[in-house]
């Protein structure tokens, strides 16, 4: 009876102890580059290899009233209250490392290429916040249609090279390579609940007593989210670009300003 819900553990246990490793090396500022692609290689295979922590899909069975596989839905409600409850303070670890959906956008986007640029944040914001208002719409009065199935995440990971799904994600990922997570930014229910809730988090990219207002930071966070525009906190995804570019080290991930 228990050896039936350890593949169900594999995502919690390592979205539990992959946060608090990740909060420990973010805390001292020793999460490298050669670490960061590590991390996301494992989540990313996760995804393929037990399709977990997929949290994003088990956020919408959840609003459609089902468990996960068959099983009980009081544990997929309980584990993702955990997970939002835990941005309040350290953030969207979970977004930025251990969400295979987000780890695979993230290592695309590594491909060394010229990037989309520009002050179009709040376009993808605005066009998330209605995705997910059709989405609750969707689950309470249409019936229960289970949206994310129409990003092809199941599809991808599962490898369903015969389903049209396959390819609409793999046209995501593409994507990704020239425009920062678009699916993260454009369409996941889960991730537009904890940009709110990471918005209050304790602990965050803040820029310290040494910076001189230079912007850089500002200029090559892929989101435009910025430390120094406090409304956009929720969109931070903790990739540390920011904090690389500064010349002054004034960046860093702390519960104050430094
Ligand atoms: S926004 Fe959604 S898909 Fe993206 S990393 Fe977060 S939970 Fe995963
Ligand atoms: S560049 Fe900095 S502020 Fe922007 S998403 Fe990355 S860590 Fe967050």
């Amino acid at each position: 009876m228990f050896a039936n819900y350890i593949p169900m553990m594999i995502g919690p246990i390592y979205v539990l102890i992959g946060t608090i490793v990740l909060f420990v090396l973010l805390r001292n500022g020793k999460l490298g580059n050669g670490t960061r692609t590590a991390v996301l290689t494992l989540s990313a295979l996760l995804g393929f290899l037990a399709f977990t922590p997929m949290f994003p899909v088990q956020f919408q069975q959840v609003l459609l009233g089902k468990g996960p596989d068959g099983k009980p839905i009081v544990a997929a409600v309980a584990i993702i209250l955990l997970l939002v409850l835990s941005t309040f303070i350290t953030g969207r670890i979970f977004c930025g490392y251990l969400c295979p959906i987000g780890a695979i956008q993230e290592l695309s986007y590594l491909f060394p290429t010229k990037k989309m640029t520009g002050q179009y944040g709040r376009v993808l914001y605005f066009a998330r916040s209605i995705v997910f208002a059709a989405m609750i719409i969707s689950a309470v009065w249409g019936g229960g249609i289970a949206m994310l199935e129409w990003s092809g995440i199941s599809a991808f990971f599962h490898l369903q090279t015969g389903s049209l799904f396959f390819y609409i994600f793999a046209v995501i990922l593409v994507t990704s390579v020239f425009l920062y997570r678009p699916f993260c930014r454009t369409a996941c229910p889960l991730g537009f609940v904890m940009s709110l809730t990471s918005r209050l988090s304790i602990f965050r990219i803040r820029s310290g007593k040494d910076c001189s207002n230079c912007k850089v930071c500002e200029k090559k966070c892929p989101t435009n989210t910025a430390i120094i525009v406090p409304d956009r906190g929720g969109e931070c995804y903790l990739c540390l670009q920011c904090a690389k570019k500064c010349g002054r080290d004034a960046v860093s991930y702390s519960s104050q300003r430094n």
